[in-house]
């Protein structure tokens, strides 16, 4: 079958490819990007569905708006504002998941064969769904303090992108937090360059001790003429549920009008159950235990991934211990002759029965092979520790 050639340069993620293979028993993996189920407050979102049928059942299961559900908005609104952003419930859309302001994003700023400068790496799925819109890509490096922002300057000055995707808090694939004084810099790079930023931010509320620094948009009140430059994407699922499929965005009122548009035509609306369910949830006054819970479970489960590499693997790798999110991004250093591929390794861990994904995908140009991703969310700290044991056996 013919199909259409914005389809020529995208290929199925590779990681794709590795999740057939962990259905094996008795695997455990660090290969998912998912949160754990068990986490889920079911019985707050319960309650919050059944009051989302009875109390407005004509606004929970009609056609709605395609900006977002009012409710919901509002209590959008709100919830930025505890992190330090005021926004009117008019200056958000909501999105079928955080992924939807993506695609969005490309479908609204990306003409075939514009660049866009993300970092190296990054989300692999945004390299897949800038490309289909023919991005051309060009790669920022990272180190733990997040984007080098003097690289990022001659970047911006040389190649003049259409926009600069970055997710600046706990990364995926890089755990790494942008720094305070990056982030104003960054803010600065806006406004002298006349760039767009696109903030990519599901994981800021994941963090294990004391808060990040505030996003780039909350920080944006301090540099004049940068909150026009700026698109934020918000989710509720790395800390409620993926499953419902709540983004959001932030952005200036020009471009959420074109993005409304394009959404109007690809899914009208974002659920509606999903987003009176959600409403009501925020209303409840339930997320804060929520996020405490979930920043207690996966702090835990990070420092015993991060005591268990040095325990196994000792300067076989080297990595920094991430702070937030979900993901260690670790690179073989091939000390003592031990393997530095990520890809070879990979497969010996299979046989070991642990599974991670190695990082060389999340590259949008030249692949670093002896990078991984893993994920501390799903295993227990027991599983972690006997996970990592067997990665150190296949290494
Ligand atoms: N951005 C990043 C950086 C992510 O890691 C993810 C989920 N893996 C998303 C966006 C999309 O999340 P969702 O659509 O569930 O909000």
């Amino acid at each position: 079958m013919q199909f259409a050639s914005r389809l020529d340069n995208v290929e199925t993620s590779a990681i794709r490819e590795l999740f057939k293979l962990l259905g094996k028993p008795g695997i455990i993996s660090f290969a998912g990007g998912f949160p754990d189920s068990a986490m889920f407050d079911v019985e707050g979102l319960k309650e919050a569905s059944q009051k989302a049928l009875t109390e407005e059942p004509g606004g929970a299961l009609q056609y709605g708006a395609t900006e977002g559900y009012e409710p919901l908005r509002t209590q959008l609104g709100a919830f930025m504002k505890t992190k330090g952003v005021d926004v009117d419930p008019s200056g958000l859309i909501v999105t079928t998941g955080s992924q939807q302001a993506l695609d969005l994003l490309g479908k609204t700023m990306i003409s075939p064969g514009d660049k866009v400068i993300v970092e190296g790496p990054t989300f692999l799925a945004t390299i897949q769904c800038f490309r289909l819109y023919g991005a051309q890509l060009i790669s920022a490096p990272i180190d733990a303090n997040g984007v080098k922002t003097d690289e990022l300057e001659k970047l911006i000055a040389e190649h003049k992108p259409r926009f600069v995707y970055l997710i600046p808090t706990f990364g995926n694939p890089s755990g790494a937090m942008l720094s305070l004084e990056r982030r104003k810099k960054v803010l600065e790079l806006a406004v002298k360059y006349q760039t767009l930023i696109v903030e990519d931010d599901p994981y800021g509320d994941l963090y294990f001790g004391e808060a990040p620094p505030p996003s780039i948009l909350a920080l944006s009140k301090d540099v004049p003429g940068s909150r026009e430059l700026l698109a934020h994407c918000g989710s509720l699922s790395k800390v409620l549920s993926p499953g419902l499929r709540i983004g959001w965005m932030i952005a200036p009122a020009e471009l959420l009008a074109k993005a409304t548009m394009c959404k109007q035509f690809s899914d009208a609306h974002t659920s509606t159950f999903s987003q009176a369910t959600a409403a009501q949830y925020l209303k409840s006054g339930r997320m804060p235990a929520t996020l405490a819970h979930v920043r207690e479970v996966y702090g835990q489960r990070a420092q015993a991934m991060g005591a268990a590499l040095e325990r196994e693997l000792g300067d076989a790798v080297s990595f920094t211990q991430p702070q937030g999110g979900l993901f260690f991004w670790a690179r073989l250093t091939g000390a003592n002759g031990k393997l530095a591929d990520a890809n070879e390794l990979a497969k010996r861990a299979i046989e070991k029965l642990v599974a991670f994904v190695p990082g060389a995908p999340f590259f949008a140009e030249k692949p670093d092979v002896a990078t991984l991703r893993l994920s501390f969310a799903t295993a227990d700290v027991a599983k972690i520790e006997e996970g990592v044991k067997r990665l150190g056996q296949a290494l």
